[in-house]
């Protein structure tokens, strides 16, 4: 998809960090994390948001969402939060379809502070 910056960090246009992959989906930090552990996992294919692609490709929401909770086990504690913004008004800003891995808590025992565990609740 033309001007579509997550469709240019899949086909390497643009710099990501990139965090793992797998057939249908591909995973990378977000580059304004919000939280210790802070990665967008995102259909390879394009998808405006997460409920064209429930409807639409049920498969590729099924394989991110298990790159999700892999990262999410080897990157924290294995406890995250994924959110999905979908439509303006909630927030989404990419209108490619991906959602958000959130930990307080990496892997390596770094401790968050009151606020960045409360900003989950
Ligand atoms: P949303 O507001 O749910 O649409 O989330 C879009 C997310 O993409 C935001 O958290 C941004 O920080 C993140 N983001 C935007 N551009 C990039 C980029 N080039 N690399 C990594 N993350 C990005
Ligand atoms: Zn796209």
């Amino acid at each position: 998809m033309d001007n579509c910056i997550f469709c240019k960090i899949i086909a390497g246009e643009i710099p990501s960090t990139l965090v793992g992959e797998s057939e249908l989906s591909i995973a990378f930090n977000d580059i304004n994390p919000r939280q210790p552990v802070h990665i967008l996992v995102v259909p390879k294919h394009h998808h405006t948001d997460v409920a064209a692609l429930a409807f639409d490709a049920p498969d590729q929401l099924v394989d991110l969402i298990q790159l999700g909770s892999r990262l999410a086990a080897e990157h924290s504690t294995g406890s995250f939060r994924l959110q999905f913004n979908t439509g303006i008004e909630a927030g989404q800003t990419v209108f490619h379809a991906h959602g958000h891995i959130m930990s307080t808590t990496p892997k390596n025992g770094m401790q968050t502070t009151t606020e960045e565990s409360s900003a989950l609740a």
